[in-house]
Formats: C-alpha cells, structure tokens, sequence
C-alpha cells in the first residue's frame, strides 16, 4: 500500500500536468471567431471576402455577409421589387453555397445614405453577431453606395460600444476589429494591407458563390461591360468564363503582404488573393492578434 504512493503521486502528476496543458491549448482551439462584412449591393462581400468567409466557415467560425441595400436597382431590363427578390434569393444561395449566413438590408439600391436609421441597422448587425471582426469598403469608391457603406460602418464603430444608442440590443463590451476590403482607389491614399490571405485552395468554391448571382455577373455587369453576348449559355462553361474574367493576380502590394505572412516562397507562388487593412477606428490588433483573428498561416493557432 505504502509502495503504490509514489506510483499514485507520479500519476496525479501527469495527469494535472495533462489538465493545464489542455486548458492552456483549449482557448486558441475554442474560441470561435465571429466575423461580419458589409457590402453595399448583394455580391460585393463575396467578391472582396469570400475566399476567406469559406475558410472561417469550415473551421466551425461563424459568417455573417450583410448587403446593406437590396440590390433594387442595378439591372438593365428589371427593377424594384422583382429585382430585389430575385437578388435576396441569389445571395441567400450564395451564402448556402459557401456555409455563411446572408443578411439583405430592405434599403434602396442607388439611393443608400448615411443616415441615423441607417448605422443603427448596421450598429444591430454588429451586436447580434457579438463580432471580432467587421470588414467594410473604404469610404472612397466610384459607386456612392460603397461609399456610404464605409462611411456608415466607420461611423458605426464607436456607436456599437455605447449602450444608450440602439439599447434594444445590447451593445458590445469590446470594440471589434475593423478592415477594409481591397480596391485599386489611389486618393487620398491607395490601399495598405495588413494582411493578405491566400485563397488557391478555395478559388472554384469563391467562384461557384459568385456564380450565384446570375442576375448580376450573367446579366447587369456584363451587359453593363458590353460583353452581354460573350456570355456561354451552359452552367460550366459560364462558370469556367467568369473565373477567367474575374480573377486575376495580387497586385504588387498585396503581392508584398503575401510574402510577409507566408514567407517568399508560398508568397510569390500564390496566385489569387485578398487583403484587408486594419482601419484607425475601433480595436487596433497587433501582428499576434491578427495571426489569431486569421488563422489561415502555417504556425496560426488553431
Ligand atoms: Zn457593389
């Protein structure tokens, strides 16, 4: 009996030792990352995040594409309220395609302005999805909607802390982290990312989302692009046209990002891409915060 003690000693040992090894793995490996993006028209945060909102939806994460206006307007035969159904239907398969919920905003396509209503459809967007990460355009774009889409999630970005506005959801306790998409804009300032994501082992899945909105790859931005006629009528073959006219090579500065977070040699080999640049407002991560908020990279916690 005596002799077993330091057996059952050494024993208890391992096995605390086990408990606290798992307790301090068991954060990185559990804490979901809540993430939301905002686009102004239904389509616009598949193209700039969909790559990543099919990888955080397969690591168990939790994606939230809101398009803050309907979509009612852009299209060259249809508008208003057949229009704006038609787009709901396609960007709730969109999102069914790729495992993220899709959120469609009853606000008018071509008319959005940054108005009080307005950032506090966006401000309860924010707070229900409890977010880590809310990712928007930058307010300086040719399409007014996607301007104002940035300026009213900037202007969200203090508000979603601050419980006397819109206190029939309760306000977040920690301000999210809040990015911007990749556009080519060069004023005032062109886009810096902070972090690019490779997406070559996602790029038929980003594409078969996108091909989603028939309505607007297949028709209004073709039409729009004087390619109406250029578009096949057999679903693979229009799929397999709309990767060759959509997708293209990182840019030199994204290129750069690349090669920080994966090293030269992932980073000069991969092919499509998106970035994100942290925006002034909200909650400011450092380089270990945002490997953990993306984890996408060989050494990222998972
Ligand atoms: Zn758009």
């Amino acid at each position: 009996m005596f002799e077993s003690a330091p057996v059952l000693c050494a024993v208890r040992l391992v096995l605390s030792f086990l408990v606290l090894a798992a307790a301090a793995i068991a954060p990185a490996q559990e804490r979901k990352i809540n993430v939301i993006a905002f686009g102004a028209h239904p389509d616009d945060c598949d193209n700039r995040a969909g790559g990543i909102g099919i990888k955080y939806a397969a690591a168990g994460h939790r994606v939230r594409f809101v398009s803050v206006t309907n979509g009612d307007a852009g299209h060259q035969t249809q508008g208003g309220g057949a229009l704006a159904a038609r787009r709901r239907a396609e960007a709730q398969e969109a999102g069914k395609r790729i495992g993220v919920e899709y959120v469609v905003l009853d606000n008018h396509d071509g008319e959005l302005l940054p108005t009080i209503p307005v950032r506090e459809q966006i401000i309860r967007q924010m707070r229900q999805m409890n977010a880590d990460i809310v990712l928007a355009p930058r307010p300086n774009d040719y399409h007014p909607d996607h301007r104002y889409t940035g300026i009213l999630v900037q202007d969200a970005a203090y508000m979603v802390t601050v419980p006397n506005i819109c206190p029939d959801t309760p306000s977040l306790r920690k301000n999210p982290v809040f990015m911007y998409f990749e556009d080519n804009f060069q004023k005032p300032s062109p886009f810096s990312p902070d972090i690019a994501v490779s997406i070559d082992d996602v790029i038929d899945k980003k594409i078969n989302m996108l091909d989603a909105h028939v309505s607007q790859y297949y028709e209004w931005l073709a039409w729009h692009d004087g390619v109406a006629d250029q578009v096949p009528k057999d679903a693979a073959a229009r799929r397999a046209w709309l990767k060759k006219g959509w997708a293209r090579e990182p840019r030199p500065a994204v290129r750069e990002a690349l090669v920080r977070w994966y090293g030269p040699e992932k980073g000069r080999q991969t092919k499509y891409a998106e970035a994100f640049e942290v925006c002034e407002y909200g909650s400011r991560p450092g380089p270990a915060e945002l490997r953990r908020l993306f984890p996408f990279f060989p050494d990222s916690p998972r």
